[in-house]
């Protein structure tokens, strides 16, 4: 239940006692009047980046707030959401004692995050339409369980999870519920976001990596309760986002109409595709998509896989995950890539 929820209980004894690392650009913080900045070591001839970033990258914050409407309190930035996935580890889970729970067929990073940090790794699959298994999930939890990933759309099997049952598992889950929204952006299904106001234990994950096309600047965000954010924020490495890559993302999140108009090309590519794909002879199922990917199940995935290679396309095998079997993932290119990727697999015998 939520109401047992309780952020101190979570949090690690460490973490709890901990002073952060307080740097010169927290200490002053510029008002913007004209200073002399001799208290970082920074080299003083200008050339653009000789100067720490802002530690706290108000600038892009406040323009994220104002697009989503969440306070800035309520923001942390991090070096892409791997950076963001694992200091959650490291603020809430003791290592060799705590466990998380994950729900495969997903995204990799929550069991490799789980490996280094030491903590136990309790794995439920998802039902075979690929939605949580609430009962399973609730049964695997102990007193030592963290957090619960959810991806959503999850990826490899691109399908946003049915509101009720995250819900379910918002309400009936003492610990922490991280719902990773990496393509959202693609999905009909509103933001978790809006809802941070109701679930104390509700942390939600997005990125530039996708919908905005920025994945080489590595630029991560998690929204949630302020007592988290200022948790995480006491463990973040001070200048853990770069100065160029806050300018450029400060640069993209401003021109959210080329964004909007980009997914809106990709989601009508996607439909062309899907459509294109149905009429592969070997293509067996294709599951239905939130995401800018499409997974299907072929006859034999390996043969498949290879003939794409041989054809210059790379495609993603996902068959070593349980519950696809024989599945490749398709992600949505340009019209003109998809028109190759669907003549090659009309061509392929
Ligand atoms: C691609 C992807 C990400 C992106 O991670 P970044 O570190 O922000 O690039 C996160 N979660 C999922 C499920 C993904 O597929």
């Amino acid at each position: 239940m939520t109401s047992a929820f309780n952020i101190d209980k979570l949090v690690r004894e460490t973490v709890k006692g901990l002073q952060p690392y307080s740097s010169a650009r927290d200490e002053y913080v510029s008002d913007g009047s004209k200073m002399i900045f001799l208290d970082a070591n920074e080299n003083p001839f200008e050339n653009g980046l000789n100067r720490y970033p802002d530690p706290q990258q108000r600038s892009l914050k406040t323009l994220l707030s104002e697009q989503k409407q969440i306070p800035e309190q309520n923001i942390l930035l991090g070096n892409g959401s791997d950076e963001v996935l694992d200091l959650i580890f490291r603020a809430f889970c003791e290592p060799n004692q705590d466990n998380i729970i994950t729900l495969p067929p997903t995204y990799g990073m929550y069991k490799v995050l789980a490996g280094i940090n030491a903590i136990e790794n309790r794995e439920v699959l998802l039902t075979s339409n690929f939605e949580p298994d609430v009962p399973q999930i609730l049964e695997k939890i102990d007193k030592n369980s963290k957090i619960v990933f959810i991806c959503s759309p999850n990826n490899p099997t691109g399908n946003a999870f049915q509101r009720k049952n995250i819900e379910e598992l918002l309400e009936n889950f003492s610990g922490l519920v991280v719902i990773d929204e990496a393509y959202i952006d693609f999905s009909e299904n509103q933001s978790w976001i809006s809802v941070l106001d109701n679930y104390p234990n509700l942390i939600v994950t997005q990125t530039l990596s996708k919908a905005y096309g920025m994945a080489g600047i590595r630029l991560g965000i998690c929204y949630a309760s302020a007592e988290i954010i200022t948790i995480l924020n006491k463990i973040k490495p001070p200048y853990n986002v770069n100065q160029l890559t806050q300018y450029q993302a400060l640069k993209r999140v401003l021109d959210d109409t080329l964004v909007q108009e980009e997914v809106a090309q990709i989601l009508n590519e996607r439909k062309i595709l899907v459509n294109a794909l149905n009429e592969v002879v070997f293509i067996e199922k294709i599951y239905s998509s939130d995401a800018n990917f499409v997974l299907v199940k072929v006859d034999d995935a390996s043969k498949r896989y290879q003939q794409l290679l041989d054809a210059n396309v790379v495609v993603r095998n996902r068959s070593n995950q349980p519950l696809c079997e024989n599945t490749l993932r398709f992600t949505v290119g340009t019209p003109e890539e998809n028109k190759k990727l669907i003549a090659i697999l009309k061509e392929l015998n």
